[in-house]
C-alpha cells in the first residue's frame, strides 16, 4: 500500500489534501511540520504536512512538486500550540497555519543569509546636521534618528528617497551602519535597583523556572511591571534561552523597543503586521535560530519560531487588539498560555486592569496570582472626581469643571489630558430645518464629520462624501455638527488655551508610529501643553508632565448592549487615571457623566479595579455569562437577508444538544455594513466541552450546506464583541 502525505495548503478548507511523495522519495522520510509545494487544480501552492497516511490505490493522486526542508518548519511546543489552535476556533488547519506562516515568509523562508536588516545610528557631531536642507530626505531621515538607532526596515519607509538619502549621510559622515545583533550587544544601561515588590515578584517567577505556569502580574499603572519583564528576560537570556513578549497594537512604539534594546544584551527583534515582507521574512528566518534573542511583537509574534523558548510575557493581557477579528480569530493570549504550556515554561500576564476571564481563572486556581501595589518612585496615585454635568451646558463638550481643571494645570506649567474616543469633529451631522442627516448609504449609520479635511466619514466601510454647505434636503443653511469628537475637542481648546500648544493623538493626526512619537516627544519635552485623544492617548505611556486628565464623557460605556462594555469602561478610566501624576506630582482625573450616581463609579472609585472585577464577576455568574459560560458566535453576511436568514436558522436548528443554548438568528447589532445584510447566532454552554462537541458536530454541516459558498460566514469562538 503506497504510503501518501496528507497536506494543509492555505484556504478556507475544512480538510488538509492527498499527495504522493516526490519521485525516489520515501514519504516516510517527510517530516510532518514540513513545507512543500503542490499542485492545486491549476495553480501550485505552498502547504504544510500534516500527517502521513495510506490508500489502497492511488491513480488519482499528484506527487508534491518539492520539498523546502526536511525539517518540520516550527519547533514541536508551537505545532502543538497551533494544531490546538486550529481546533479549538473550529477553523480550517490550513487557514491557521498561513496565518502563522503568512505568504512572504512561506515562500521567502530560504531567503540567503546575510541580508539581515541593518541599522543606522547618528555619528556624535550634531553640527553637521545644518548641512542638511529642511524638510529633505536626507534631513528627514536624520532626525528619524535622533533618538537611537533605528533599523533599516523601519527607515527605509519615510520617503520614496529613503535609500539616496542614506547614501548622502553615509558619504557626510553624518550616520554609521550597525548590524541589529552589535547593536543589541552594544547598547546596554544598567537596570535601576528594584524595589521590594519588583525583587519579590521576579525571585518568586525566577523559582518556578522550568516548569510551565501562568502567573498573572497585577500592577497598578506606575508599578514597574516593565522592569519585572527586564529582570525576567535577563534570567532567560542568561540561561542561554529566547523570550517571546507580546504588546498590544499601538504599545509597540520606537519607544519601548528603544527601551528594551538598550537594556538587553541580546537581539530584539521586533514583530509586527506593518512589517515589509522582505522584513518579515528575514525576522521569522532569524527567530529559527537557537542562540538568545528576544522576539517583541503585537498578536501574531505569538507564532514566531523561537526554538529555544524559556519565558513568555504579555503585557497589557486584557487588551482587545490580542484577538483577531477575521479569518483565523484566535486569541493571542489564549494561544501563548498553551504554547508555554507545551513548551514547559512560564508566561507572565501583565495588566493593571486584567481581564475578567484571567481574574477567573485565578479564581480557578489555574493562574498565579502577584501584585505589585505601589506606584514606582514616589509618585501617589491621583484623586478622581466623577463631574455630574446633567444641569450644565457644556462648551464642545467642556464643562466648568474640566476648563477650570485645566486652566489651573497650565497656570502650574503642567500638562493637561483630554480623553474622548471618538474621532473627527462630530458624530452626526443635522440639519435644524428639515431633520437630515448624514448617513452611509451602504450601513444605515451616521457619518461622521471631519471639518478639517472638509469630508463625511463613514467610520465603518471607510466611504467618503464632501462636506455639503447646504442641506442636501432642503437646500437650507440649517447644518449643525451634534456631537464631539477628539477634533473639535482639540479646536475648542486650542481657541479657549492660545497660549500652549494642543496636541491631538488619534487614527487621523498620527498615521504612522513616527507621527506619533513626534507627538508624544512634544509631550515628553515636558512643555505646558494640552494632549487630546483617543485610545491611543490612554495606554502605556509614560507622561510625566499631565497632572490633570479628563475623560470627557463615560456615558456611552455604561449604557451598551454589549455585556463587555463596563469592563472597558473601567479599564479605560483606571489606565486614563494611570496617566495622571506619574512624576512627583498628585494628578487628578475628572470624568464628565450625565449618570454621577451609576453603580459603576461606586464601586470603582471606592474599591479601585478588584472591587468592580469582583462585582462584575458575580454578575457575569447571575447571569451565565463568559468566563461562566463558553461562547461562540456565527455570524453571516450578504447582499440579502433571505439567505442569510435560511442559512443559520438551519445551522441553528442542527445544533441538536439540550446543553448548547441557541440565540438567533437575530440582526447583529449592526446589521448592515458596508452593502452587506449581517445576522447571527449565538451558541452558549455552562462546560466548555459541550459547546466544542457541538461545534465539532455543526462544522461539517455549514462547510456542506448549499449558501455557505453564496455567502460570507465565520464563526467565532470566544467572541469579545457581539457585533
Ligand atoms: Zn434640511
Ligand atoms: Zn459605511
Amino acid at each position: 500500500m503506497p504510503t501518501i502525505l496528507r497536506v494543509a495548503v492555505p484556504l478556507p478548507l475544512p480538510d488538509p489534501f492527498d499527495y504522493l511523495p516526490p519521485e525516489s522519495v520515501a514519504a516516510a522520510s517527510i517530516a510532518v511540520g514540513a513545507r512543500v509545494r503542490v499542485p492545486f487544480g491549476a495553480r501550485e501552492l505552498i502547504g504544510v504536512v500534516v500527517g502521513h497516511g495510506e490508500v489502497e490505490r492511488s491513480p488519482r493522486l499528484r506527487p508534491i512538486l518539492a520539498l523546502f526542508d526536511p525539517r518540520p518548519v516550527f519547533p514541536e511546543p508551537l505545532w502543538q500550540a497551533l494544531l490546538w489552535a486550529a481546533r479549538y476556533y473550529v477553523h480550517p488547519l490550513g487557514e491557521a497555519l498561513a496565518t502563522a506562516l503568512p505568504a512572504p515568509v512561506r515562500e521567502r523562508l530560504d531567503a540567503p543569509e546575510g541580508s539581515h536588516d541593518q541599522a543606522l545610528r547618528l555619528r556624535p557631531d550634531p553640527a553637521q546636521r545644518a548641512r542638511l536642507r529642511a524638510g529633505s530626505a536626507p534631513a528627514l531621515l536624520y532626525d528619524a534618528l535622533v533618538d537611537g538607532p533605528q533599523p533599516w526596515s523601519r527607515l527605509r519607509g519615510l520617503s520614496p528617497q529613503s535609500t539616496s538619502a542614506r547614501r548622502r549621510l553615509l558619504q557626510l559622515g553624518l550616520v554609521e551602519p550597525l548590524a541589529l545583533d552589535a547593536q543589541a550587544r552594544l547598547a546596554t544601561t544598567a537596570p535601576p535597583p528594584l524595589n521590594a515588590a519588583q525583587q519579590q515578584a521576579v525571585a518568586a517567577l525566577v523559582a518556578s523556572h522550568g516548569a510551565f505556569a501562568t502567573t498573572l502580574l497585577e500592577g497598578v499603572t506606575g508599578s514597574g511591571k516593565t522592569e519585572v519583564y527586564l529582570a525576567l528576560i535577563e534570567h532567560a537570556l542568561a540561561r542561554g534561552e529566547q523570550a517571546l513578549v507580546l504588546v498590544p497594537e499601538i504599545g509597540l512604539t520606537p519607544q519601548t523597543l528603544a527601551r528594551f534594546r538598550e537594556r538587553l544584551a541580546a537581539p530584539v527583534l521586533a514583530w509586527h503586521s506593518g512589517l515589509a515582507d522582505g522584513a518579515r521574512a528575514r525576522a521569522f528566518e532569524r527567530a529559527r535560530a537557537d542562540t538568545p534573542m528576544v522576539v517583541i511583537g503585537t498578536r501574531s509574534a505569538v507564532f514566531a519560531p523561537l526554538p529555544k523558548l524559556g519565558l513568555i510575557v504579555i503585557d497589557e493581557e486584557h487588551d482587545p487588539s490580542f484577538k483577531q477579528h477575521e479569518g483565523f480569530r484566535y486569541h493571542a493570549r489564549d494561544v501563548a498560555v498553551v504554547r508555554a504550556k507545551h513548551s514547559g515554561v512560564a508566561i507572565v500576564l501583565g495588566s493593571a486592569t486584567p481581564a475578567l476571564e484571567t481574574l477567573a481563572n485565578v479564581e480557578r486556581g489555574r493562574f498565579r496570582h502577584l501584585r505589585l501595589d505601589a506606584r514606582a518612585g514616589h509618585a501617589q496615585p491621583p484623586a478622581v472626581e466623577v463631574v455630574d454635568v446633567r444641569r450644565e451646558r457644556l462648551q464642545d463638550g467642556l464643562g466648568g469643571k474640566a476648563l477650570d481643571a485645566i486652566a489651573s494645570a497650565l497656570a502650574r506649567g503642567e500638562q493637561a489630558l483630554v480623553f474622548r474616543n471618538r474621532r473627527g469633529f462630530a458624530p452626526v451631522l443635522h440639519c435644524i430645518d428639515c431633520g437630515w442627516h448624514g448617513d452611509c448609504d451602504r450601513c444605515e449609520r451616521a457619518f461622521t464629520l471631519h471639518r478639517a479635511r472638509a469630508r463625511l466619514v463613514c467610520h465603518h466601510c471607510g466611504r467618503e462624501r464632501p462636506l455639503p454647505r447646504q442641506c442636501p434636503a432642503c437646500q437650507g443653511e440649517g447644518l449643525v455638527a451634534v456631537g464631539i469628537g477628539t477634533e473639535r475637542l482639540e479646536a475648542a481648546l486650542a481657541q479657549r488655551f492660545p497660549t500652549v500648544p494642543v496636541l491631538r493623538l488619534d487614527r487621523d493626526s498620527a498615521r504612522s508610529a513616527d507621527q506619533f512619537e513626534r507627538v508624544l516627544a512634544r509631550a515628553h519635552a515636558g512643555e505646558p501643553c494640552i494632549l487630546v485623544g483617543t485610545q491611543m492617548l490612554a495606554k502605556g505611556h509614560d507622561l510625566h508632565g499631565v497632572t490633570v486628565a479628563l475623560i470627557a464623557d463615560a456615558d456611552a460605556g455604561l449604557h451598551s448592549t454589549d455585556p463587555r462594555a463596563s469592563e472597558r469602561l473601567a479599564q479605560l478610566i483606571i489606565q486614563v487615571a494611570g496617566r495622571a501624576g506619574r512624576g512627583t506630582r498628585r494628578g487628578r482625573v475628572l470624568i464628565q457623566t450625565h449618570h454621577p450616581e451609576h453603580a459603576l463609579f461606586r464601586t470603582l472609585l471606592g474599591g479601585g479595579y478588584p472591587a468592580f472585577a469582583r462585582e462584575e464577576l458575580s454578575l457575569r455568574e447571575a447571569l451565565a455569562l463568559p468566563p461562566y459560560s463558553a461562547q461562540a458566535l456565527l455570524r453571516a453576511e450578504a447582499r440579502e437577508r433571505a439567505p442569510i436568514d435560511q442559512f443559520l436558522a438551519e445551522a441553528a436548528a442542527a445544533v441538536s444538544d439540550d446543553a448548547v443554548r441557541v440565540a438567533g438568528p437575530l440582526p447583529a447589532p449592526h446589521a448592515r455594513r458596508a452593502g452587506y445584510e449581517r445576522a447571527q447566532v449565538l451558541l452558549e454552554a455552562s462546560q466548555r466541552s459541550r459547546l466544542h462537541a457541538a461545534l465539532e458536530r455543526l462544522l461539517p454541516v455549514l462547510h456542506a450546506h448549499p449558501l455557505a459558498r453564496r455567502l460570507r460566514w465565520s464563526l467565532d469562538v470566544d467572541p469579545i464583541a457581539l457585533d
